[in-house]
């Protein structure tokens, strides 16, 4: 199995793929990348193995192999950049690589699944593949059929998410199919709230987690997944649907200029220094 991206999801599922006894193959376009998200793997496992999961890190890393490019697997699951021309080079460039029957998964949290099947010539084999972060403990599987992806395909992602541990859920392929068709607004609507001072960042996140019983405040989980992933989402929603009250909160935005990018940066909405 082929994974591209080795960023806070690609690495995560290659180590769930790995961790099913599965070789995986793992390659990423900046310098670095692979052998940073490695060592997150190898710091994951070691908390897992400590509260007694069966898996031996070393065994575990041992089936990851990184890969200087695209290399022939019968599944692909991208974990790139959430920006549909970046994909779309991947999914046009692994059809020409990947044999004609082999899958080829987006793990995109919005861009449209038909547009990555719509540049290969095997639509019926595309499919997204939503995984949820973090990937090791968060047992969610997003399934999203395109229309021109087959049942067969379905089928076989549907199994795989469940030999991993997951579980799956189908979606169609609309914009932000229907986790961040109802995450995102909220939390932008969060940084909203902490730009027009309705309260401080912690406030707003004490509310949520507890008025809400939600595990995380909206902002600590907007800083987790990625202020970036959330402004390309919440433009995937805004562009997707022709509605402008999907509009990345300009307070996002600043964030993102500034390379205040959340947890990966060590600073976003909070100072993770
Ligand atoms: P990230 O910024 O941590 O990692 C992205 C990686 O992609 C980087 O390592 C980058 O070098 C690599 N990359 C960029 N262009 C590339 C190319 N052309 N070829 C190979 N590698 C390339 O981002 P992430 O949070 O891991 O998100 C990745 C994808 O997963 C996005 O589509 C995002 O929407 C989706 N996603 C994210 C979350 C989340 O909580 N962060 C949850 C579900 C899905």
């Amino acid at each position: 199995m082929l994974v591209v991206g080795a960023g806070q999801m690609g690495g995560g599922i290659a180590q769930v793929l790995a961790a099913s006894g599965r070789r995986v193959l793992l390659h990423d376009a900046a310098p670095g990348a692979v052998e940073q998200g490695v060592a997150t793997m190898r710091k994951s496992l070691e908390k897992l193995a400590a509260r007694g999961a069966p898996h031996d890190p070393d065994e575990v890393l041992g089936r990851v192999e990184p890969v200087d490019d695209l290399a022939e697997a019968d599944l692909l699951v991208e974990a790139v950049v959430e920006d549909a021309e970046v994909k779309q080079e991947i999914f046009r460039r692994a059809d020409a690589v990947l044999p004609p029957e082999a899958v080829l998964a987006s793990n995109t949290s919005s861009i449209p699944i038909a547009s990555l099947a719509d540049v290969t010539s095997r639509p019926e084999r595309v499919i997204g593949m939503h995984f949820f972060n973090p990937v090791p403990v968060m047992t969610l599987v997003e399934v999203v059929r395109a229309p021109g992806t087959s049942d067969e395909t379905v089928r076989e992602i549907v199994e795989l998410s469940h030999e991993l541990g997951k579980t799956p859920a189908e979606a169609n392929d609309l914009p932000g199919f229907v986790s961040n068709r109802i995450l995102m607004p909220f939390l932008n609507e969060a940084a909203y709230a902490l730009q027009d001072g309705v309260a401080e960042a912690e406030a707003i996140d004490t509310i949520a987690r507890l008025g809400f019983n939600h595990p995380m405040g909206p902002l600590a989980l907007a800083d987790l997944i990625g202020l970036d992933t959330c402004v390309s989402i919440m433009e995937v929603l805004r562009d997707g649907l022709g509605d402008p009250k999907y509009d990345p909160c300009p307070l996002l935005r600043e964030h993102v200029a500034a390379g205040r990018l959340g947890r990966k940066a060590g600073r976003g909405f909070y100072d993770y220094a």
